[in-house]
């Protein structure tokens, strides 16, 4: 019996939307189930990745930890897939580019509206913040991407019954987004 394709998930600089989308497959999750073996995934909780066929990003880049993760899926999976537009280009976080990083932070803690205690938060753990907010493939080879925001379930469905069936995947084109 051949083994189960292993997939894993990410949400880099996104809104856990993508993988909302995911889950809408709805009762045929159970197919996919019987179909793919989930590997690192907030769906599982499991904090390493192993070897996987399938990477699928959610987000785009907006942190030292977000490049980390990104470049070990792209050396774990076969097959990177840009799910949603904030993979693909950069998506809504994407709007803070028409400012400088200092700008926003300014706004999100010093200067906005209703801040209490403005300080800027400092700790040495916290992930350094890039100076935008990048699409994936400016950093990895992506192999396939899926606009939409989020994509919609029944592209994903598609895109994944494609791959695991070792198709070039062709999503219909109904059910492309750009939004
Ligand atoms: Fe969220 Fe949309 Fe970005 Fe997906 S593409 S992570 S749904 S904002």
């Amino acid at each position: 019996m051949s083994r189960r394709v292993r997939i894993a998930t990410t949400s880099l600089a996104g809104c856990f939307g993508c993988h909302t989308s995911f889950l809408d497959m709805d009762e045929r999750l159970l197919r996919l189930a019987g179909q793919v073996e989930l590997d690192r995934s907030p769906l599982t909780d499991r904090k390493q990745i192993r070897h996987c066929d399938i990477g699928l990003i959610e987000g785009g880049l907006c942190n030292s930890e977000n490049i980390e993760l990104l470049r070990r899926f792209r050396a774990c999976c076969t097959t990177l897939v840009a799910l949603g537009a904030c993979a693909v280009n950069g998506g809504i976080p994407a709007l803070r580019n028409r400012y400088t990083l200092e700008e926003c932070l300014r706004e999100a803690y010093l200067e906005g509206a209703g801040i209490e205690n403005p300080q800027i938060p400092d700790d040495p753990e916290l992930p350094r913040l890039l100076e935008n907010i990048h699409p994936i493939h400016e950093l990895v080879t992506v192999d396939y991407s899926l606009p939409g925001c989020p994509p919609p379930a029944d592209a994903i469905w598609a895109l994944l019954q494609d791959l695991i069936a070792g198709r070039e995947p062709v999503p219909p084109l109904e059910l492309i987004r750009y939004d």
